[in-house]
């Protein structure tokens, strides 16, 4: 029976990036039936809604979706329709696979991590407090009378949450991915030092989780000591699982190791739904231009075929991803090294190769 997927071109590169995917998959001759749906910036232009109902609906309908990256637009009054979504549909992992394919351009021989993200608490409430306002300076007053400490006047306030349930979920997710790859570590950043009741039961709650899963090593790392350490030496590290906002800097750190934005996937995963897609944005420059590399959300797409149990097929695709990479006469110019001087291979020219190779 053929999956039924949401595909979500998205805006910029998007459409272009996502239907060199999309060829990729059906060339591996699993069975789908695509549900194309709308977000971001045009459907905006065009229904009036950055997160249109239908496409939420086809979500949740299907539980699958590949995407391409949005842009949120100013005047539609949301603050970001990529969180909108992951809310809506509570997708609280962000699993991005950070793995170097020989051929790409890097200081790095080997690099192979996945970076869990917490995906839906910590800074990105989205509770904020503008400097002067009324509201912030009750708020000031108030935790000035509670605190006995002093907050400027012309302070902002971003409120940043992290639950006893949350972070649970999230560690044992990364957990149960490192059992399930194979993977022999998970490493936890946080802060804890400073920020004690947040970051500091993230840590409480991945200590008690590590314990139950005494297979897999389980080591803890300051964060600001783990980006310096990931740079120096980043085979020494496996899995790693972190609260939301080091999670986001941590993935794009990653992504540099590995070749760039270009090349990294990535999956948002909840219990009754998953979206994958690329770590990159919609690249303004390059829209249009069939520049952009798919690489990205080819590999996203893998991991989509892994999600859905079509383990053949995904094995196929990432090897012939891998030959493309490996090969080097096909890939477009974000991964020419200086001095290769062969032409950059168009974004369709990419998707054509992969397919002759699956
Ligand atoms: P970006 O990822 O779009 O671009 C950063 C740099 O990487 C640029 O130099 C770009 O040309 C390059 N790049 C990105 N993807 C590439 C690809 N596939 N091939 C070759 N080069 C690539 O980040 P940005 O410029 O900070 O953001 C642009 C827009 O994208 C913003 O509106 C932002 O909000 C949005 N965005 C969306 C998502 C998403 O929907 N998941 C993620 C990140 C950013």
């Amino acid at each position: 029976m053929a999956h039924r997927i949401t595909l979500i071109p998205g805006d910029g590169i998007g459409p272009e990036v996502v239907e060199a995917a999309r060829r990729v998959v059906d060339a591996t001759g699993v069975s789908v039936e695509w549900d194309r749906q709308e977000m971001g910036a045009g459907a905006f232009a065009r229904t009036g809604h950055p997160l249109p109902p239908p496409t939420l609906a086809s979500i949740r309908e299907t539980g699958v979706a590949l995407k391409g990256p949005v842009e949120t637009p100013v005047t539609s009054g949301m603050r970001s329709v990529n969180l909108a979504m992951r809310r809506e549909l509570d997708l609280f992992a962000c699993v991005r696979p950070c793995r170097l394919y020989p051929g790409v351009p890097s200081v790095y021989d080997a690099v192979d991590l996945l970076v869990v993200r917490e995906n839906l608490e910590d800074l990105y409430t989205g509770i904020e407090f503008e400097m002067g306002t009324a509201e912030t300076q009750e708020l000031i007053a108030f935790l000035e009378e509670i605190t006995d400490r002093r907050i400027r006047e012309d302070a902002g306030i971003s409120v940043k949450t992290i639950s006893d349930l949350g972070s649970e979920r999230i560690v044992r997710f990364a957990f149960e991915l490192a059992e399930a790859q194979g993977r022999s570590k998970v490493t936890a950043g946080h802060k804890a030092n400073i920020m004690k009741f947040t970051d500091g039961l993230f840590l409480e709650v991945a200590r008690a989780i590590a314990a139950d899963h005494p297979s897999i090593a389980f080591e803890e790392r300051i964060i600001d000591a783990l980006c310096m350490q990931l740079i120096q030496a980043p085979e020494r590290f496996d899995v790693l699982v972190l609260p939301n906002f080091y999670g986001d800097l941590v993935a794009d750190v990653c992504a540099g190791l590995i070749g760039g934005l270009g090349v990294a996937p990535g999956g948002h995963v909840g219990e009754t739904a998953a979206v994958f897609e690329a770590t990159h944005g919609t690249a303004p420059p390059l829209a249009g231009t069939n520049r952009a590399n798919p690489v990205g959300v080819m590999l996203s797409a893998a991991m989509m075929l892994r999600h859905l149990g079509e383990l053949e097929p995904r094995d196929r695709l990432e090897a012939a991803v891998a030959a493309v990479l490996v090969e080097g006469d096909h890939v477009t110019g974000d991964l020419r090294a200086a001095g290769d001087d062969r032409p950059p291979a168009s974004t369709i020219e990419v998707a054509d190769a992969v397919i002759q190779r699956l």
